[in-house]
């Protein structure tokens, strides 16, 4: 599964970080999350998708 944020629509709460920290990082410097994989490893699949789903504003774009 691969993962990508829309900056768009990302309104910078840091919600999936404390969710799925393994993957999404608040950066401080740039003042945005980033990712730290795009290729989320099946491990970490269902703390992705609940990071997914608990954004509110839908910018957390999942594709298999
Ligand atoms: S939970 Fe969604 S809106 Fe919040 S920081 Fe993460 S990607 Fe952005």
């Amino acid at each position: 599964m691969r993962v990508r944020i829309d900056y768009a629509l990302c309104m910078g709460d840091g919600r999936c970080c404390e969710v799925c920290p393994e993957v999404f990082e608040y950066d401080d410097a740039q003042t945005e999350v980033r990712l730290l994989q795009e290729m989320v490893s099946d491990d970490l699949r269902d703390k992705v998708i609940r990071a997914a789903e608990e954004c509110d504003t839908g910018a957390i774009v999942l594709e298999d």
